[in-house]
């Protein structure tokens, strides 16, 4: 039997407007094209998870408006488990303004809203709810305090948590050794380490430190080289398949919520890296964040 996944996390809508450049500060522009489209890390892993194959429960917290009931209907569309989304009637839901200029070069700000008020309260409420058995993965878009108490207590009841530490944010070395598996990229993995990730020596030193803290596994996400994989047993980079990149937004995101489903299934570390490479090697042959993630079927194709 497979685990069920709690992805715990953000939601938000992103809110884009294609314009030929940046405006200036005190600078009005006038921009071309308007997109809104549902977005966000935790919410984006859980969807992969689930079109991957993955029996998802979603943890986070939404506004009382009109973005967060978007996030939710997006959600339950997608399969995922939304009881233990809590509705926050102070805060408004999280939206990312997203302005895209003429090179395709992006200027995001993001407003966290509800996202930045899910607590270790709402935590425990749900680790009381749902079946003990479970695999946990999250991101840092919600309270570090949140993401930290999450981490423990998992530990706590013997389950595994996949940790995907982005946005990068420094983290207290005391909570590597609850980590099962952390998912860096080139840019965290440097905040985490100090070590600058650029052939294999450096992948091997930046993973051996996280090792050494107590992390079982760490993968670092290397763009189109793939994901290099360092666990006490293996030390090795699992290749990207070679396809033409068009928009790698979201690319981490289907990486991680396909390592949950893989891991979720038991496949062996090395077989749940080469199955999250390839889910996010379609990912970024399309345009988009959610519309980009592939479903199972078509791994199956391949
Ligand atoms: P992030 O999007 O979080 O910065 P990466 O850029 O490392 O993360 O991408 C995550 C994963 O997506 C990579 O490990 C790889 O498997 C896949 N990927 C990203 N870019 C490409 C690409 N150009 N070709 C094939 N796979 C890619």
């Amino acid at each position: 039997m497979n685990q069920k996944i709690l992805v715990v996390g953000s939601s938000n809508t992103d809110m884009v407007i294609k314009a030929a450049k940046f405006a200036l500060p005190g600078e009005t522009i006038l921009g071309g094209e308007f997109f809104m489209n549902p977005g966000g890390k935790g919410a984006n892993q859980a969807i992969a998870a689930s079109r991957l194959g993955g029996d998802v429960t979603f943890v986070g917290k939404v506004g009382s408006d009109i973005f967060g009931r978007q996030a939710l209907q997006q959600l339950t569309k997608e399969n995922i488990e939304t009881r233990f989304v809590i509705v926050d009637h102070e805060y408004p839901s999280g939206v990312a303004l997203i302005n895209v200029d003429s090179k395709g070069q992006n200027c995001i700000v993001v407003a966290p809203g509800a996202n930045g008020q899910l607590q270790p309260a709402d935590i425990d409420h749900v680790l009381s709810e749902v079946p003990q058995e479970n695999l946990v993965l999250v991101q840092l878009e919600i309270p570090i305090d949140t993401v930290t108490h999450l981490i423990r207590k998992t530990a706590e009841l013997g389950n595994r948590l996949i940790l995907n530490p982005a946005p990068a944010q420094n983290l207290p070395n005391e909570l590597f050794a609850s980590i099962y598996t952390i998912t860096p990229n080139e840019t965290e993995i440097e905040l985490l380490t100090g070590i600058r990730v650029k052939d294999i020596g450096s992948a091997k030193a930046a993973g051996s430190k996280l090792l050494d803290l107590g992390v079982q596994q760490v993968i670092i996400t290397l763009g189109s080289q793939g994901a290099y994989l360092h666990t006490s047993s293996i030390s090795k980079l699992i290749a990207a398949p070679e396809v033409t990149a068009v928009d790698t937004t979201a690319a981490g995101d289907c990486f991680n919520g396909a390592l949950a489903v893989a891991l979720a299934e038991d496949m062996g570390m090395e077989s749940a890296v080469h199955f999250a490479c390839r889910a996010a090697a379609i990912s970024v042959t399309r345009m988009g964040a959610q519309q980009s993630i592939p479903y199972r079927k078509e791994l199956q194709q391949r």
